[in-house]
């Protein structure tokens, strides 16, 4: 009997997940392939915490393959040539695959179907980690769009994304399985040292684990969403960027169990407008994957090509790692970096801060940070990473102007000003062993503006 083969990548879930539904549809036995791909060309390396994340997830959807009957997987290697392999070891007529949107996935991935259709295979894809593909949203003028509001404004007048699919049930048959690496053989847990306590401790990586923070967040936090979501000492985010990143949510998921809970709140209700605000915060998600789909290299180019201009003065390496650990002498950038550095995460408004503090009051390349978040974050995502970076720094699409330099003193005082999120973090603040501001805030601020007055208007 031939076999249906699903290719995993960024959707490590079972529940709307159209590539598996689509394959079980068949009626063949179905064999789940995961590929640690390190070998195609421009395909970016994970970062440490997300090789942690992917460990535990890929542990996760291994136990939900199993109760529905489907074996996975594990192997290594480039995809052009490792899937072709694989899909003859399970004897399979046709391969299912929900899409990526990088523009090096979507060339290792254009290639592959069109060898494995030459080779008769049927080969099939979906959407499943957007709710609106890059190329369905245009402007007026057919163009990409640069600008925030104006795409979500387009996107919410599209019809509603569609809803998540059923959760589906076993496969017929069991395939023979083709032969799969170890988890363990492929080292993603950090070992000596082991600095993962702190991303074991904070966090439960997985399809359920995702389900439960979401139900936390619209049962619990929902309500408190647009007044304290800017407080980093409160815990009202939803957490869900992980599980996004990850595919082990679907945007679908979200979308449409914030939206009842939206429809159940009596109009008028801050519950309605509450779920508003936390779905504008997907759609600049979707807007990241947008900009990033339509730019090469989101990661390492300017955005705004101008900024290519930009002189920044030599790295000073002693610098970089003071951010890094967290030792720059101001105690939300502090807060910010340890925070990221014991749990892999960081509150979004500490993130904007910490980046403009690195680009433009140390002066250095917002690649550099770009490039620490990439190695730390378990939510490294590759299109809202570099995009928020290039956000901050002015040189990306719909950015914070470049004299919008974050004041990391009043940013604290304004969004912890009891100082509840800086102690948690940084306990030796306001002893003699907290160290002494790195730089000057004034100075470097001024520095900072003088360099880009240069770029707007070049000698
Ligand atoms: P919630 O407030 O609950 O938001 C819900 C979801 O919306 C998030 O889970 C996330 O998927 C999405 N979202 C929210 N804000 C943004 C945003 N600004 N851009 C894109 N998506 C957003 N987010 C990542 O997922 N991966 C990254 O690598 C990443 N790097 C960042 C780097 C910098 C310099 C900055 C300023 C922000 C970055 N963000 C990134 C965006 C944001 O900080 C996180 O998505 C957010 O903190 C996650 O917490 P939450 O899930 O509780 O968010």
């Amino acid at each position: 009997m031939r076999t249906a083969l699903v290719w995993f990548r960024d959707d490590l879930r079972v529940g709307d997940n159209p590539a598996l539904t689509a394959a079980i549809a068949r009626g063949t036995p179905v064999v789940a392939v995961y590929l640690l791909d390190e070998e195609s060309p421009d395909v970016r390396p994970l970062g440490g915490a997300s090789r942690w994340w992917l460990h535990q997830s890929l542990q996760s959807l291994r136990a939900s393959l199993d109760a529905l009957g489907i074996p996975l997987v594990l192997r290594r290697g480039a995809a052009g040539a490792v899937i072709p392999l694989v899909a003859t070891e399970a004897a399979a007529d046709a391969v299912f695959w929900n899409r990526r949107y990088g523009r090096a996935e979507r060339t290792v991935d254009a290639a592959l179907k069109l060898g494995l259709r030459e080779a008769g295979l049927h080969v099939q894809s979906h959407a499943a980690s957007l709710l609106y593909e890059p190329w369905t949203l245009t402007t007026g003028a057919g163009q990409p769009y640069s600008v925030f509001t104006p795409f979500w404004r387009r996107a919410l007048a599209m019809p509603e994304p569609r809803r998540p699919l059923p959760a589906p049930a076993g496969t017929a048959g069991t395939a023979q399985s083709p032969q799969s690496e170890t988890l363990e053989d492929w080292g993603l847990q950090p070992s000596a040292p082991d600095w993962a306590g702190g991303l074991r401790a904070a966090w439960q990586p997985g399809e359920q684990g995702a389900l439960d923070l979401l139900a936390e967040f619209l049962g619990e936090k929902l309500p408190l969403y647009p007044e304290q979501r800017d407080e980093p000492a409160e815990d009202v985010t939803s957490r869900l960027s992980p599980a996004l990143r990850w595919g082990e949510i679907s945007p679908f998921t979200v979308w449409h169990e914030t939206m009842r809970v939206r429809a159940a709140a009596a109009s008028g209700h801050p519950g309605a407008e509450a779920a508003s605000a936390f779905l504008r915060q997907l759609g600049w998600r979707e807007f990241a994957a947008h900009v990033s789909f339509h730019a090469a290299d989101l990661h390492r180019v300017n955005w705004r090509r101008e900024f290519d201009a930009f002189e920044w003065p030599p790295l000073d390496p002693r610098a970089l790692t003071a951010w890094q650990r967290g030792l720059t002498g101001v105690p939300l950038v502090d807060a910010g970096m340890r925070e990221l550095w014991a749990t892999g995460t960081m509150h979004n408004r500490v993130r904007m801060v910490v980046a403009s503090y690195l680009s433009k009051n140390l002066l250095i390349d917002w690649r550099q940070g770009e490039e620490w978040f990439w190695q730390t974050l378990v939510d490294a995502d590759a299109a809202s990473n570099p995009f928020n970076w290039q956000w901050v720094a002015g040189s990306g699409a719909d950015a914070a102007p470049y004299f919008r330099i974050f004041n990391p003193v009043l940013q604290q005082q304004k969004f912890d000003p009891h100082g509840s999120y800086v102690r948690r973090h940084v306990p030796e603040w306001g002893t003699p062993d907290y160290p002494e501001p790195l730089v000057d805030l004034g100075e470097s601020r001024r520095a900072a503006l003088a360099a880009y007055e240069r770029v707007r208007r070049p000698a």
